[in-house]
This record gives structure tokens, C-alpha cells and sequence, in this order.
């Protein structure tokens, strides 16, 4: 018995993805079109996406919000465990990438539950915590520029209520978090964020391995 988490080889991890939840087709549609674009390796893994559909559910998610959008494939994930009057608050600044996205949302049929706030992040959780949005959120997904997690994770700790989910993605860099000559801007943030999660008393928190290592932050 292995105390400590598989490693998976491509065989593996193919036979994984075949017995776990079958992707959507237009999931799988998006996840093709994202593949060919230059920057694919920014969507998440088709088992996270699952993975993130399930704690929606599990939790009866109704308000979601994500900050990094891309090509809309975790979004779309996220909005088709919502329910039909739930809504997604999707946050990004880059049209072309979101274009894909909108397509997409459309033609899986939940557009309507997906609001597309385009600008910086930052100003558009100011936007929402002066709207009245604080304690609204049921679970958040942090995956946009690395530098300013921290800065995403502390906004959006007020926007989601109490037993709401923070997901923040990418917290192992590819494992240059563990690498000390790494000095670069991202990895810093990442390791500073890192020491600060985990000792976070305003929450429950697990880093998984999942994907890039997905960190899971429960606010109390
Ligand atoms: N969650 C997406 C998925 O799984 O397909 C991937 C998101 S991708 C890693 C990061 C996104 O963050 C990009 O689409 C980029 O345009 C966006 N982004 C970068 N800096 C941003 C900022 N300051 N404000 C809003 N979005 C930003
Ligand atoms: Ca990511």
C-alpha cells in the first residue's frame, strides 16, 4: 500500500480518465479547440474540471466565481454543476481568449449563468465588494496572473461566505516552488502564498496534487 500519492504515467492516467466521469461533449469540444491554441497548457486538466464540477455540487453551489477564465473551460465545468438560476461571475481582460469561451457557454446552453466581467481582476472584485457582493459566493477559483494571488485570495475571503470554497490553482509551479535558484516574480508569490495558507486561521485548507497542485481553502 502506497502512502503517498501515485505517481501516473501517461497509460495510467489514460485508464484514470477512462473510469472517472465521462467529459460532456462540448467539454470535449472546448478542450480540442484549446488544445490547438498557443497558450493550451493554461486549461486545466479535463479530471480537475470533474473535480471542481463535484465540489459545486456537493456543496449546492449557487454562486460561483472565477477569476481567470482563458478559453472558458473551467467555467463551463463550473456553470453546468450550477443550478439553471446560479450564477458565475467569470473575471478576465483578454477578449480574444474569452470569445472562445462565450461560444462555448452559448452552445452548451448555460450563457445565461455566466457573467463575463472583462478588465483587471482587481478591479473587478472592488467592483463587486462595492456592489454588496461580499459573503454572496459559494466557491471561488483562483487561476489568473500568479503575482497578485494573494491579493485575489484576500478580496475574494470577504466575497465568499463563511463554509465557502476558495480553489487556487497552480500552487506547485511546475515544481519550481521547490527549486531555490527559481527567483522569478510567480514562484516567489506562489511560495509566499504557500507559507501563508497553511497557517491561515480564517481557514480550512488542503493543498492537493491535483493538476499543478490545487489548494482548497474552506472559509470558516
Ligand atoms: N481557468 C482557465 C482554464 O482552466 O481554462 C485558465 C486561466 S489562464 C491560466 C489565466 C487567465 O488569466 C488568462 O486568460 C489571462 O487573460 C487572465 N488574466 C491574467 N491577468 C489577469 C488580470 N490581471 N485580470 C484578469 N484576468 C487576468
Ligand atoms: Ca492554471
Amino acid at each position: 500500500m502506497s502512502r503517498r500519492t501515485l505517481p501516473l504515467n501517461d497509460t495510467l492516467y489514460d485508464y484514470l480518465l477512462s473510469v472517472s466521469l465521462p467529459e460532456p461533449e462540448v467539454l470535449r469540444q472546448l478542450r480540442a479547440e484549446t488544445a490547438r491554441h498557443p497558450r493550451a497548457e493554461m486549461q486545466i486538466a479535463p479530471e480537475q474540471g470533474q473535480f471542481m464540477a463535484l465540489l459545486a455540487r456537493l456543496m449546492g453551489a449557487r454562486r460561483a466565481l472565477e477569476i481567470g477564465v482563458f478559453t472558458g473551460y473551467s467555467a463551463l465545468w463550473v456553470a453546468l454543476a450550477l443550478p439553471p438560476d446560479g450564477e458565475l461571475i467569470a473575471c478576465d481582460l483578454n477578449e480574444e481568449y474569452t470569445a472562445v469561451a462565450r461560444r462555448y457557454w452559448e452552445a452548451a446552453g448555460v450563457a445565461d449563468r455566466i457573467t463575463l466581467r472583462l478588465g483587471p481582476a482587481r478591479d473587478t472584485l472592488e467592483a463587486l465588494l462595492a456592489e454588496g457582493a461580499a459573503g454572496t459566493f459559494d466557491l471561488a477559483f483562483i487561476d489568473a496572473d500568479k503575482e497578485s494571488y494573494e491579493h485575489y485570495y484576500e478580496r475574494t475571503l470577504h466575497l465568499v461566505r463563511p463554509g465557502g470554497l476558495i480553489l487556487l490553482d497552480n500552487l506547485l509551479m511546475r515544481g519550481r516552488v521547490v527549486d531555490p535558484t527559481n527567483r522569478a516574480p510567480a514562484v516567489e508569490a506562489i511560495r509566499q502564498l504557500n507559507e501563508k495558507l497553511h497557517r491561515d486561521p480564517r481557514v480550512d485548507y488542503v493543498l492537493l496534487p491535483v493538476g499543478d497542485g490545487l489548494g482548497l481553502a474552506r472559509r470558516r
